[in-house]
């Protein structure tokens, strides 16, 4: 289980240019054909720790398009774990591309209506999963724990360039809370958050960052201005904004997290937020899976 080490890829606009910046992209996508960035920086430490438990079950929580689903399976297939998903909702008549794929990774697929799944996280709940299903190790829903921390680590330490600001895209918070850590004070870290403005995940990223470090900093923050309308929502903007940027960079980015995130950031660096010499990273997290869910804009 080698850390990846993945490139920056330099990212020139004219626009950039004008405003005094620079924007650096750190290709997290490229960490593993089926187990992309932020996904498999956060499974990292959590099958070490299975190992350790010396269990070799993993179970874990998702929707029918779950990067972490399927980062899960592969990564069970690849390291030698069984793989459990429980998804939520109910069986549809034509699986999606993300559950054939997970199944075909030797995953057990079993699903969970809407109301269960809301309280999947209750002691009760996992009680009866153990009784049902025996000894697991539990990942919960997109891979975020204690221990999704230090492979995110990892992945900012990567980067030996000098940069004033990082970024990432965000929806469990797991991601910038590793990155916020792994700053430690220094720097300046930025979410964009993929879902409607929540209090949550504001909380989430403070306590797991409290919980690793034992301290809180001040040098981050969320933003809530690009979600589209929230959670896996587009408009068409944001389509021929991603279209355009593969045209422009030779990089894919998809909806749900990263090109939102660079949408945000081009709007940001256009409205002159960033100071002229400000050198910007974006991390992209991967989640390219996620675009069979997409190919009415895709192809
Ligand atoms: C899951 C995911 C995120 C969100 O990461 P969190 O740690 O849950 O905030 C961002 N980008 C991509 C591509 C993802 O798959």
């Amino acid at each position: 289980m080698q850390s990846p080490h993945t490139p920056l890829q330099f990212i020139k606009e004219p626009l950039f240019a004008e405003r005094g910046v620079e924007l650096w992209l750190k290709r997290d996508d490229l960490t593993h054909p089926h187990i992309q960035g932020n996904k498999w920086r956060k499974l990292r430490y959590n099958l070490v720790e299975a190992r350790q438990e010396g269990l070799d079950t993993l179970l874990t929580f998702g929707g029918v398009y779950s990067n972490h689903i399927y980062a899960t399976a592969a990564a069970g297939k690849q390291f030698g774990f069984k793989t459990i998903g429980i998804i939520r909702g109910e069986p549809a008549d034509v699986p999606t591309d993300t559950i054939q794929f997970a199944a075909q990774n030797g995953m057990r697929i079993l699903f969970m209506d809407r109301e269960h799944y809301r309280q999947k996280d209750d002691p009760d709940n996992i009680e009866s999963l153990h009784v049902q299903l025996g000894d697991f190790y539990m990942i919960p829903e997109g891979g975020t724990n204690i221990y999704a921390l230090p492979g995110v680590i990892e992945m900012v330490n990567e980067i030996k360039e000098d940069y004033d600001y990082i970024c990432v895209a965000s929806g469990t918070g797991g991601t910038l809370a590793g990155v916020v850590s792994a700053l430690y004070g220094k720097r300046k870290a930025i979410g964009f958050s993929s879902l409607k403005g929540t209090d949550t995940l504001t909380q989430s990223v403070t306590q797991l960052v409290q919980d690793y470090t034992e301290r809180t900093f001040d040098n981050w923050h969320i933003s809530f201005d690009y979600h589209f309308g929230g959670y896996a929502r587009v408009k068409p903007e944001l389509i021929d904004f991603i279209k355009d940027f593969k045209l422009r960079h030779l990089t894919q980015l998809e909806p749900v997290y990263t090109g939102k995130m660079m949408y945000g950031l081009y709007d940001m660096i256009e409205k002159g937020y960033f100071p002229r010499g400000s050198r910007i990273v974006a991390v992209h997290t991967g989640g390219l899976q996620g675009l069979s869910g997409y190919r009415e804009y895709f192809g």
